[in-house]
C-alpha cells in the first residue's frame, strides 16, 4: 500500500484500533508486533523512520557490562538475551565484536560499586581489574547456556602493549570479552516496518506525519508530505516517542490534563574518524574504557572508518541536539589519553552525530547513573478520549523485548490473543540465512547475470533481500552512480521499496554513504536526480531539497559543502591514477 493509498484509506475510514506514535526502533517494533498478531495498527512518524536516538547509538548491541554496577541486573540479563538473538535473527547486521577492557588498576572502583550498590553513593569511580573481572564474570554466567561467543580472558602488560602498541603505558593489563555490534540501525528499523506491513492492509504506517489533540476521541493526523489533515479515532495510543514523549504528550492531550513529565534525555554524541593507521591498530576489536573522570567511552572500527564516542549531557528537548565543539574536544581528549600515541587531525573527522538517550526521570546528578530499564505505563483520561500507553526508557538492543512488552499489554486491553511469537523469527535480509555465503552469492550472480562482486556487495549490503534488489536491477537497464559501490537501479530499488521522501532519508539512513564519510557532492546530486524524477519534483522542488540536505550535513554532521565537493575532485583523482596505472 503506498502513501496515497494509505491516506485514502484512513480518509474513508478514520477507526483505528491502535494509533503508535513514533517511528524508531521501539515504535517500528511494537507496530511489527501488533501487526503480525492481526491488529488494525497505523503508525505516524514525524520526521523519517529511526531519525532520532535509533540513528544516534554507539551501535553496540550489548548486555550493559557497566550497568552491573548499578544493581540492574534483570535488565543486562534481558538484554543479553535480546543480542543473542539479534546475531541469530539478523546475521546480515549483527555481528560477534570482541572487546578490550584497559586495565589501570587492581582494586579500585570496588569498594565504591559495593556502597553505590547498597545505595550509599552514586558518585562514578574508577574501575579496577577485580571489579572489572567481577563484572565479565557475571557476564559469562548469565551467557553460559547459549555460548555464542568466547568467555572473557585477561592479558597481562605486556602481552596487552605487545598487541595494542599505541595504548596508554600506564595499564597494569587488559580484558577480552564478546558483546557485538549493529552495522546498519536504521535500515534493521526499516526492514520491521516492511514485516509488519507485511502483514496486511490493517497495518499501515507513515513517516512525515503526526497527530494532535482535536476533541474526545479524536485526532487530527497531519501529513507533512501533503500538508493535508484529517481526522482519526484509535481505540488505543502508544507514545513511543523517545525522547520527545513529554512534548508528545503535551499535543495529544487536552490542556489542564496533560501528564507528568516521564522522561529526562541525556544527549550523547560520536565522532567517525577516517585514520587508517588507527583502523588497523585496533586489530577488529573494539576499546571500552574509561577516561580520567570516569565516565565510559567507546572507539571500534567502523565501515573501514573508527567510530568513537560518546559524551552523556541533559537536554530537554531532542529535536535541536547536535554534536557541539566542547563534546567534539572531549571526545579526542578522551582518545588522546588512552591512545596517546595516535593524533587525530580535524580534517580526519568525517562525520559526527548526536542523539537522547530516552531515559526515565531521574533526579540523579550523576547521568551514567540514571537506570537504563524500561517500562510501560498507561495514562487513562477524564475526557472519553482512548487510554494512552507510554514507552518509557529502552536500549535500542531490548527493541524487541520492549515491543512485546508493550504489545502484550495492548493485546490484553483490546481482548485479543497472541499469534505470533517473534523471539525466533528471523527478519529482513536475515531470513534464510545461508551457512556459506559465498555459495549463495555465487549461485544469485549464475541465477540473475550480474556479477559475483557485485552481488557480493550487495549481499553484504542487504543480507538475503539482495535477492529481491538484484531482481529489480535486473529488471531495466543499469548504470554505475558518480560512488561505483551504487548503481542506478539499486538506489530506485530503495525509493520505491523503502517509503523513501527526502534525499537525506537516502544518504543518511537508507544507504550508509553518509555516515562512512564516503559520500560526495556529485553522487548526492545523481542520487537527487533520480529521486525528484520518480516524485515527479519541479526544478524548484529538487532545489529546495539540495539545499534541506546540506543544512543537515552541515548543523547535524559538520559536513560543510566544501568537504563533500573535495571528494568529488579526490575521487576523479582516484580514477585518473588507476587508469594512468591501467
Ligand atoms: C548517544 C547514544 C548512544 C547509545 N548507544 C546505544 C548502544 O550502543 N546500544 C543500545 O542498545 N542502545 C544505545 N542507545 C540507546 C538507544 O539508541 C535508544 O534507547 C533507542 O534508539 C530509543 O529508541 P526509541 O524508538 O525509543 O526513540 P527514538 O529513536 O528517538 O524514536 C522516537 C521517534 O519519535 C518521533 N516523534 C517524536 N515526537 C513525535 C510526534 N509528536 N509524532 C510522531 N512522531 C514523533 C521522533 O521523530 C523519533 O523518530 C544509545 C543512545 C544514545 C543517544
Amino acid at each position: 500500500m503506498n502513501r496515497v493509498e494509505t491516506m485514502d484509506g484512513l480518509r474513508q475510514s478514520p477507526k483505528v484500533d491502535v494509533c503508535v506514535l513514533g517511528g524508531g526502533i521501539n515504535g517500528l517494533s511494537v507496530f511489527r508486533e501488533l501487526a503480525l498478531q492481526g491488529v488494525n495498527v497505523l503508525l505516524v512518524e514525524q520526521g523519517d523512520y529511526c531519525s532520532g536516538a535509533s540513528a544516534a547509538l554507539s551501535r553496540m548491541v550489548h548486555g550493559g557490562l557497566r550497568y552491573l554496577e548499578n544493581g540492574e541486573f534483570s535488565l543486562v540479563q534481558e538484554s543479553l538475551v535480546e543480542r543473542d538473538r539479534l546475531l541469530r535473527n539478523a546475521p546480515h547486521y549483527v555481528a560477534p565484536l570482541p572487546t578490550m577492557v584497559p586495565v589501570f588498576d587492581v582494586f579500585s572502583g570496588l569498594a565504591n560499586g559495593i556502597v553505590r550498590f547498597l545505595g550509599l553513593t552514586r558518585r562514578p569511580s574508577r574501575r579496577g581489574a577485580v571489579a572489572i573481572k567481577t563484572g565479565l564474570a557475571i557476564y559469562d554466567f548469565l551467557t553460559r547456556k547459549r555460548a555464542l561467543m568466547p568467555r572473557h580472558q585477561f592479558r597481562g602488560r605486556r602481552a596487552t602493549l605487545a598487541k595494542w602498541p599505541a595504548l596508554n603505558p600506564g595499564i597494569r593489563s587488559s580484558a577480552t570479552y564478546y558483546d557485538a555490534w549493529v552495522s546498519h540501525p536504521e535500515r534493521i528499523g526499516i526492514e520491521l516496518l516492511r514485516d509488519g506491513l507485511s502483514a496486511g492492509p490493517h497495518a499501515r504506517a507513515l513517516n512525515y506525519a503526526t497527530i494532535e489533540q482535536a476533541g474526545a476521541g479524536d485526532f487530527q493526523l497531519r501529513d507533512g508530505i501533503a500538508g493535508e489533515t484529517f481526522r482519526i479515532q484509535p481505540t488505543l495510543v502508544i507514545n513511543a516517542t523517545g525522547g520527545w514523549i513529554d512534548i508528545a504528550n503535551g499535543s495529544i492531550f487536552p490542556e489542564g490534563a496533560r501528564p507528568e513529565p516521564l522522561m529526562g534525555g541525556t544527549k550523547g554524541s560520536h565522532l567517525i574518524i577516517d585514520n587508517p593507521a588507527l583502523r588497523d591498530m585496533l586489530d577488529g576489536h573494539m576499546i571500552y574504557y574509561e577516561n580520567e573522570d570516569g565516565r565510559i567511552c567507546i572507539l571500534f572500527p567502523y565501515l573501514g572508518k573508527v567510530l568513537v564516542g560518546s559524551t552523556d549531557i541533559r537536554v530537554d528537548d531532542p529535536g535541536t541536539v547536535r554534536c557541539e565543539s566542547d563534546e567534539r574536544d572531549y571526545i579526542l581528549q578522551s582518545l588522546a589519553f588512552v591512545l596517546p600515541g595516535i593524533r587525530i587531525r580535524p580534517e580526519e573527522i568525517v562525520f559526527q552525530f548526536a542523539g537522547v538517550r530516552p531515559l526515565p526521570a531521574s533526579k540523579d546528578s550523576f547521568t551514567g547513573r540514571i537506570p537504563r530499564d524500561h517500562f510501560c505505563t498507561v495514562i487513562e483520561r477524564g475526557d472519553g478520549g482512548p487510554p494512552v500507553l507510554c514507552m518509557i526508557g529502552g536500549k535500542w538492543t531490548t527493541f524487541r523485548s520492549f515491543g512485546e512488552l508493550a504489545a502484550d499489554m495492548v493485546l490484553e486491553r483490546l481482548g485479543r490473543p497472541r499469534r505470533i511469537n517473534t523471539a525466533e523469527r528471523a527478519f529482513g535480509g536475515g531470513r534464510a540465512f545461508p551457512q556459506d555465503s559465498g555459495g549463495w552469492v555465487r549461485d544469485l550472480a549464475a541465477s540473475t547475470g550480474i556479477s559475483i562482486d557485485r552481488a557480493a556487495i550487495l549481499f553484504a549490503r542487504y543480507g538475503t533481500e539482495a535477492d529481491d534488489v538484484v531482481r529489480f536491477i535486473a529488471a531495466a537497464p543499469d548504470h554505475p552512480l558518480p560512488h561505483a559501490g551504487y548503481s542506478l537501479r539499486e538506489i530506485q530499488y530503495l525509493i520505491h521499496a523503502e517509503a523513501v521522501e527526502h534525499l537525506d532519508d537516502l544518504l543518511l539512513r537508507r544507504t550508509t554513504l553518509a555516515i562512512s564519510g564516503e559520500l560526495s557532492l556529485d553522487m548526492a546530486d545523481a542520487v537527487l536526480g533520480l529521486l525528484a524524477a520518480e516524485r515527479g519534483w519541479s526544478a524548484e522542488r529538487a532545489a529546495e531539497e539540495h539545499i534541506r540536505f546540506l543544512t543537515i550535513m552541515r548543523e547535524r554532521h559538520g559536513v560543510a559543502e566544501t568537504t563533500l565537493s573535495a571528494r568529488n575532485e579526490r575521487r576523479s583523482e582516484l580514477c585518473e591514477t588507476t587508469a594512468r596505472s591501467g
